[in-house]
């Protein structure tokens, strides 16, 4: 049965980073655009039940959080399958609980949202009749070279992976080798490339596609993506810019964190984080820690213990040296930095952080859910992609935008020095003079106007609603008739 309240279904893909971006759309949805929104959760396990994300959007009016049975893929994975490959199987294998908890509701949604490991549930949303859709929680240049990757030959993918030729995408800036995505890079998970590519392949058949991204962030790339003489021949669907899509500020957080930054200058402190996966090696972690030491700069720095790229993982034990310093850090690190930088073991209050005045710049692993948190708070950055498309997104930041620095090319690979941390740290900070933080806080004013009413992101889910409405009407006349 259907009721005529809008009303759409989302599927989160497993981890953080996708997770939060679609509850941010759910929520948007419900209270801008009048829909009922029920997300459907996949998860490895049940503990994401328990975490602040689920639990308060599970709170809110009109929004309901669904997690389907979580999903068991060790027979299916071996320790080669990247993280990627895993949660393509994981999606894969909980198409049959969508199909039943889809089936099985009262009021059945006329949408399907999914985000980009999703896309095979595209065909659960026709099998329902459903609108369908696309979010990408991530740029529209990543869009524009995952919709591309289907088109390339065996000869581009040559010159590109083997010969570190730039990668062409029909009206872009090529993508150079150095910041290329994980597909191109990972040399022992064969199903990876083809993977991508068939979402590549699935991704334009939907009717439309979102991006957490806006008009005025990425304005040649969406045009590029619309242009029949460029992407728009393979996007056919129409490309709908509807972000930023970012967690806000929880309410008035006590940690301890947010009472040290509570008693630092304005713009003084730099937060330094990987995401909510990105782990350095030991060397790295050292150099960093050092780093920020010879920087005289405020920090604080959310710590993992360091993992070298050995596939099994090399993780050092938890122990402490005398004032309290993990070993995995110089000894002493703690008494020689107490009085202006503070470490946050495995996890951080983000959002809050990276709004609070004293913070005045951030080392990030340009995760789009961070840059964006970024972006919001006019924060500029030291860009330090890892993995995924985050190369993509420092060379965006930096010779796009402006609005970050990042390290020399090292093409020998090895760590980032510490003295070439503590530069970029400094002129992060201090970035009155480079322009760097003007240019931050005019992407922030950007940002604010395109979610607001009138805003072209605004706009954008303004015609989704409008389309799913259309789509309602037709479906409740068809039943009338019946
Ligand atoms: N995050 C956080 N505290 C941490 C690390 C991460 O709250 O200590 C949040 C961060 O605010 C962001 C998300 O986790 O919303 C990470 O997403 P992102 O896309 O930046 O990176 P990913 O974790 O997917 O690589």
């Amino acid at each position: 049965m259907r009721t005529l309240k809008p009303h759409a279904a989302l599927l989160a893909s497993p981890g953080m980073g996708h997770l939060i971006p679609v509850v941010e759309l759910g929520k948007r949805l419900a209270a801008h655009h009048g829909f009922d929104v029920t997300i459907f959760v996949v998860a490895p396990d049940s503990s994401i039940g328990e975490s602040p994300v689920f639990s308060s959007a599970s709170a809110l009016n009109h929004l309901k959080l669904v997690l389907l049975p979580p999903v068991d893929i060790s027979g299916l994975t071996d320790s080669t399958s990247s993280v990627v490959t895993q949660l393509v199987m994981m999606m894969r294998e909980a198409l049959p609980s969508l199909r039943t908890a889809i089936s099985a509701m009262r009021a059945r949604p006329a949408t399907l949202v999914v985000d980009l490991f999703g896309t095979e549930a595209l065909a659960v949303a026709e099998e329902f009749d459903m609108l369908k859709y696309v979010f990408i929680t991530s740029t529209a240049r990543f869009l524009a070279a995952t919709i591309h990757l289907p088109t390339i030959d065996g000869k581009v993918e040559h010159e590109h992976r083997i010969m570190k030729r730039p990668l062409e995408i029909p009206g872009l800036e090529p993508v150079r080798f150095e910041d290329t995505l994980d597909l191109f890079l990972d040399q022992t998970d064969k199903s990876l490339y083809a993977e991508y590519t068939r979402i590549g392949r699935e991704i334009p058949t939907a009717d439309g596609i979102l991006v957490n991204t806006w008009q005025d962030l990425e304005p040649s790339t969406l045009h590029a993506l619309e242009d029949d003489k460029f992407l728009g021949r393979v996007t056919k669907a129409p490309v709908y810019p509807v972000g930023p899509l970012v967690r806000p500020v929880g309410p008035n957080s006590k940690s301890e964190v947010m009472n040290w930054l509570g008693m630092q200058p304005v713009e003084s402190v730099i937060y330094v984080s990987f995401g909510s996966g990105g782990t350095l090696s030991a060397e790295q972690t050292t150099e960093l820690a050092w780093g920020l030491e010879l920087s005289q700069q405020r920090f604080v720095w959310v710590v993992r213990p360091p993992m070298d790229d050995d596939a099994s993982g090399n993780f050092f034990n938890g122990s402490n040296g005398q004032d309290g310093t993990p070993n995995y850090l110089p000894g002493g690190f703690y008494t020689r930095t107490h009085d202006r930088g503070m470490v946050v073991p495995m996890w951080a209050p983000q959002t809050e952080i990276l709004a609070h005045e004293s913070v005045g710049g951030f080392v990030s692993h340009c995760g789009w859910n961070s840059t964006l948190e970024s972006i919001v708070n006019g924060v500029p950055m030291v860009a330090w992609p890892l993995y995924a498309e985050q190369g993509m997104n420092a060379a965006m930041l930096v010779e796009k935008l402006g609005t970050a620095v990042r390290s020399r090319m090292r093409p020998a690979g090895g760590p980032i020095g510490r003295e070439e941390i503590a530069d970029m740290v400094r002129s992060v900070i201090n970035s009155k003079g480079n322009g760097m933080r003007t240019r931050a806080k005019e992407l922030q004013r950007g940002a604010a106007g395109a979610v607001l009413e009138g805003g072209s992101s605004h706009n954008s889910l303004t015609r989704v609603a409008k389309e799913c409405e259309v789509k309602l009407h037709s479906l409740s006349a068809r039943a009338l008739g019946a």
